[in-house]
């Protein structure tokens, strides 16, 4: 069955707005031949996609720039409560400018974080695959290389 997914993104820090039209494309390709459409709103209630099955809202913190902090630890996360994944997703935008180190693969990289964070969502699944974009770690390769496929 279609999954019409959109994800309101809300930026904590100013937005860069630039992001928008290329993490849209790299969705579209990660996702072409699959059951799921998703489509990226920012700061916006006009979609395209009508009435979505659902609506999964993102939270994008700190700025989208490189910084000193460390990249220790989940680059974004979904919440999980008693069991259920809800389609509420946190990015660390800094953590992952600065784990990537190159702002043109930005906005591949946030979309496949997001894709992988809303395969979480959609299938209920905690646990991840062996590789592909629903790996457990993500490689600086894994986001911003051209090949990744979901798995
Ligand atoms: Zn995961």
């Amino acid at each position: 069955m279609l999954a019409t997914v959109v994800l309101l993104l809300h930026f904590a820090a100013p937005k860069d707005a630039a992001l928008a039209p290329q993490m849209q494309a790299e969705l579209d390709t990660l996702f072409a031949n699959s059951t799921v459409q998703a489509q990226l709103l920012i700061d916006s209630n006009a979609g395209s996609l009508g009435t979505p099955s659902h609506v999964v809202f993102v939270d994008v913190n700190h700025a989208c720039m490189p910084t000193l902090v460390s990249t220790a630890g989940s680059m974004a996360h979904t919440q999980r409560v008693d069991g259920i994944i809800h389609p509420l997703v946190e990015v660390d935008c800094a953590k992952v400018a600065t784990y990537i180190r190159s702002k043109p693969d930005l906005p591949r990289a946030l979309a496949r974080i997001l894709a992988h964070e809303l395969l979480h969502y959609l299938w209920q699944q905690p646990g991840h695959a062996h590789d592909g974009l629903f790996s457990e770690s993500l490689s600086r390769l894994d986001l911003t290389d051209t090949t990744l496929r979901i798995h």
